[in-house]
């Protein structure tokens, strides 16, 4: 039977359209998903979006839209997205199907009944961005420490989920398995936070009509965070048989503002519900747009759909994938971008094509794919790399395995420049093989970063027939 692997992204939240941020996720989380599936592992990718909760209430009501209707059509363009950037992913949930709402009430139910809902009295600082409460000292000048915004005195009635009693467990849990959040620095923040004693989790809501309704108590809703992070089990359909096979899932990848609520309260949730925890929580930083936050007032958003216009979808992933460190922040700006295109893609990759196949083409020696076998310095280098890339991707170090790829592509093109394999010689012919076979597994290890390039050079070996990949800028 194939292995299983379940990989998710976190579900966007659809108050404004994407930027180049929510691009990075998806871009990553595919890569890991393709490479997996290419090693004949049977992959679960998800991603979707998150629908309740008051921001959206509030956002749709601005829109002069009732709230289905709004968030209708802003995962169409979410979905859209995804698909003009060629992500597999193989479910898009939305937290308003009925499949979804069905496995919250079912979860919440099972949380209830085994006694880690309570009810109580809370007053605190709220921020609606957030829809998270704060305690002052976590909050910077008055204000959310996340949006900069100042935030609302709520006191309401509400449950509470027993999140205290799960907090040695957790820590032992953190402390136990040191890829369970990547990387370390994210890893060292949640344990110095658990320093201090776990409060209960207040899950219910009055005041926001906008979400999944209390099955014990139909006049509150669910806090949007609890709804949001279930997700993750009704995609694979749970509590079905089927979803045994893919949980636990082997990763979340999620933004750094999120850390805690799927590290610290996912993991609870999982706890209470006797599941094991994911494999791995891993974390990417954000994209800045020249230095600064992407901020509609600032005028700075990068759309993914406009650079897709510009350059191509796997110009796009490139640029993602090759020039933001995997877990920090990275900047964007148009002269970074296209300096990536022309010398890695145009000049680098672009090139080499075109050479190696226009030596294939114009050379003598019929050379039948099958019978591109290298000599073993070449042979030696191919293995190097393959081993370098396996590494680097297992780690998520996807700048890394892509400066393997191009370390290769060097290594061909001072070969070209070495043996001249235009010229007649007693080598042409098995210079020529050389370079196909080498040609012949960068497009290989190609295939998760940039999936159409990749299909292209294969097809270009095969009929010998070149065609730019990267028309220079
Ligand atoms: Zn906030």
């Amino acid at each position: 039977m194939k292995k299983s692997f379940f990989i998710s992204t976190a579900i966007d939240y659809p108050t404004e359209q994407g930027h180049l941020g929510h691009a990075l996720e998806k871009v990553q989380a595919d890569v890991i998903a393709r490479y997996k599936r290419l090693q004949g592992i049977d992959v679960h990718f998800s991603a979707g979006t998150d629908e309740h909760g008051l921001k959206i209430q509030r956002r749709a009501q601005k829109a002069d839209k009732k709230p289905q209707e709004f968030v209708d059509e802003m995962s169409k363009y979410f979905k859209n997205l995804w698909k003009i950037l060629n992500i597999s992913n193989n479910d898009f949930i939305r937290t308003t199907e009925k499949r979804h709402i069905k496995v919250v009430q079912e979860i919440i139910k099972k949380i209830y009944k085994k006694g880690d809902i309570y009810k109580g009295k809370y007053k605190g600082l709220y921020c609606v961005d957030c829809e998270s409460y704060y305690l002052p000292k976590d909050l910077e000048n008055g204000k959310c420490p996340i949006h900069k915004k100042p935030v609302e005195l709520i006191e309401e009635e509400t449950y509470f989920f027993r999140m205290s009693k799960y907090q040695k467990q957790l820590q032992d849990y953190i402390k136990k398995n040191k890829n369970f959040i990547i990387p370390v620095g994210k890893r060292n923040e949640i344990l110095n936070r658990l320093k201090e004693p776990l409060q209960d989790l207040s899950i219910s809501r009055k005041t926001v009509l906008w979400g999944i309704p209390l099955p014990f108590d139909k006049k509150l809703s669910l806090f949007v965070w609890v709804d949001a992070l279930c997700n993750y089990l009704t995609t694979i359909g749970y509590p079905n048989n089927k979803s045994k096979k893919f949980w636990p899932a082997d990763v979340h990848i999620i933004g750094k503002d999120i850390v805690w609520h799927h590290t610290v309260i996912w993991s609870s949730l999982l706890s209470s519900l006797k599941l094991p925890l994911p494999k791995t929580i891993f974390v990417h930083g954000f994209i800045t747009s020249g230095g600064q936050k992407m901020s509609k007032s600032l005028g700075n958003v990068v759309d993914p759909f406009v650079l897709v216009e510009k350059y191509g979808t796997d110009a796009v992933r490139y640029f993602l994938l090759r020039e933001i460190p995997p877990t920090e922040d990275g900047d964007f700006t148009y002269q970074k971008f296209e300096q990536r295109y022309n010398s890695d893609l145009a000049a680098g990759i672009g090139n080499l094509v075109a050479r190696v196949i226009t030596l294939a083409k114009n050379s003598k020696f019929q050379i039948p794919n099958s019978k591109q076998i290298p000599n073993s310095k070449f042979q030696t280098a191919v293995n190097k790399t393959w081993g370098n890339y396996e590494k680097a991707l297992d780690n998520f170090k996807f700048n890394e395995a892509l400066r393997e790829i191009w370390k290769l592509i060097s290594f061909c093109d001072r070969y070209i420049e070495k043996e001249r394999p235009w010229e007649k010689s007693k080598h042409q012919e098995q210079t020529i093989k050389n370079l196909l076979f080498a040609l012949r597994n960068i497009a290989e290890m190609l295939e998760p970063f940039l999936p159409e390039t990749s299909e292209n050079i294969l097809k270009q070996i095969k009929t010998k027939k070149s065609k730019p990949l990267f028309p220079r800028i």
